[in-house]
């Protein structure tokens, strides 16, 4: 199988450091709003990649975080904390906060097939490991206490930006240009790993540490969580595009120095979902989420399709157009899978032939669109619907987008938008054009419309 990797900007051959093995770790969300679907983006395309590799006979041992304490609203320790923020807008306290859009996340993530992770680790319950980490830092000379903050010095190691194209003059305080600068810091690319001195007087959660009662930097969480749970060499990493840097950066600056040899070898990330306003992100107010989208009437899996029909490592634009496109074409395609026949038949020789497709396709850096295409295929070849049937469920372990479960296709038109067909039809039927009426009722009916002609004019029922 073939992986763009971050790390090395190449695509390359995927090989686990443990044959049979892959340990996965995926930064988690930060649980201090609702997942919007940019996020849940790059959580369908960590939850394909899973399970492809499952698929092809890798065990996968996953972990994720949950971030409840140290995101800031700046990812260079700059702003404010984001789950403090949010639990002053709701008079909620920062772990009813977490509790609350922890249980949304894992709700929404069931809504798109996205399977949990077997290890699921909330960052205040690892704090100790986190001390201690620090505290070899420390005694290794790669960090240093400032200000009442500790901080790793990356001036310490030979690459930092080893992820990046970032270089160090095109950096101000480790990120953007707008932050503000933090004096106790050696180095502009220095960042937080514990912070006591808090410019947050009021941050809610604290511990106590060698250094006083404080908090640890969003980084340092992942590094102990994975360490923790997947050991000292992990096999892939991944997140959304922005995790790069300095999130991912500093992971492995931090992970590294601890460990003293190399941590990860393959990164995996997913770019952005946009708006017409550019990334879909909380902060901003059109950010849309997965119950928007069922209340509108849509599939939630029409999103997923939708996700799938792009690569993972290019942008994708979101529009209701875009999604219309997406639902309809998946909803077509469930129909057509859903009128297979289920008669067991034997299997046609061409199995083997469609099943290399799915994975030529797959194994050329997760190419979930043209593994798409191959189901489309296997439903336009001469092989029986068995057949048909039991490969398109064999892709879908993949691709989980219900395409063999049975279920009521419901309309996603709208009440008005139905009415708006049914003037046509009569229209069509008025101009003797039978052939367009009997169109729209066919089309309606695939929609799960069902047109009824009575005295009183035409009515129409939901099929149940
Ligand atoms: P957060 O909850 O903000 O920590 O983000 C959770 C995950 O969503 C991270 O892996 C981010 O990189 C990713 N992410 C954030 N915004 C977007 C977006 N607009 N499109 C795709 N992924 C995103
Ligand atoms: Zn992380």
């Amino acid at each position: 199988m073939k992986l763009y990797n971050t790390l090395t900007k190449k695509i390359e051959d995927f090989v686990p450091n443990n044959e049979g093995i892959v340990k996965m770790y995926t930064c988690g969300p930060t649980v201090y709003h609702f997942a919007h679907i940019g996020n849940l983006r790059t959580y369908i395309c960590e939850d394909i990649l899973e399970k492809y590799l499952k698929y092809v006979g890798y065990k996968v041992e996953r972990v994720m975080n949950i971030t409840d304490v140290g995101h800031l609203t700046g990812d260079s320790d700059d702003g404010t904390d984001k789950m403090v923020n949010s639990a002053k807008r709701e008079h909620k306290s920062v772990l009813d906060i977490a509790k609350f859009y922890t249980n949304k996340f894992f709700e929404d993530t069931e809504k798109l097939n996205i399977r949990k992770p077997d290890t699921v680790i909330p960052a205040t319950s690892l704090i100790d490991d986190y001390i201690k980490i620090i505290s070899k830092l420390l005694d290794k000379g790669y960090a240093y206490i400032n200000g009442g903050n500790v901080y790793f010095d990356t001036s310490k190691i030979d690459n930092y930006y080893v992820l990046t194209n970032h270089n160090v003059d095109d950096l101000i305080d480790g990120v953007r240009e707008d932050v503000e600068r933090d004096d106790n810091k050696k180095n502009k690319a220095d960042f937080v790993l514990w912070f006591t001195k808090s410019k947050f007087d009021d941050q809610e959660l604290k511990w106590e540490s060698p250094w006083g009662l404080g908090y640890p930097g969003w980084h340092i969480e992942c590094s102990g969580i994975s360490m923790k749970y997947l050991g000292e060499y992990l096999d892939i990493h991944c997140g959304g595009v922005d995790n790069i840097f300095p999130h991912h950066t500093n992971e492995i600056a931090q992970s590294e120095a601890y460990l003293g040899h190399k941590w990860c070898n393959y990164w995996f990330h997913v770019e952005y979902l946009n708006d017409i306003n550019g990334k879909m992100s909380k902060s901003n107010g059109d950010a849309l989420i997965v119950d928007t989208l069922i209340k509108k009437g849509y599939h939630p899996l029409s999103y997923r399709y939708m996700v799938l029909s792009s690569h993972y490592q290019k942008p994708l634009l979101f529009s209701y157009d875009n999604l219309d496109g997406a639902e309809n074409a998946y909803l077509k395609l469930k129909t057509k899978v859903l009128k297979l026949n289920k008669e067991e038949m034997p299997l046609s020789e061409e199995y083997s032939k469609y099943q290399e497709q799915f994975k030529n396709a797959m194994d050329n850096n997760l190419n979930t669109s043209l593994a798409l295409t191959a189901v489309y295929d296997v439903l336009k070849s001469t092989m029986n619907d068995y057949t048909k049937l039991k490969l398109i469920k064999e892709f879908d372990e993949v691709l989980s987008l219900d395409l063999t479960k049975e279920e009521v296709i419901e309309s996603s038109l709208r009440e008005d938008e139905i009415q708006e067909f049914i003037v046509k039809r009569n229209e069509a039927k008025k101009n003797k054009d039978y052939a367009l009426a009997d169109q729209i009722r066919n089309d309606l009916l695939e929609k799960g419309i069902i047109l009824k002609d009575t005295r009183e004019g035409t009515i129409f029922e939901i099929k149940k």
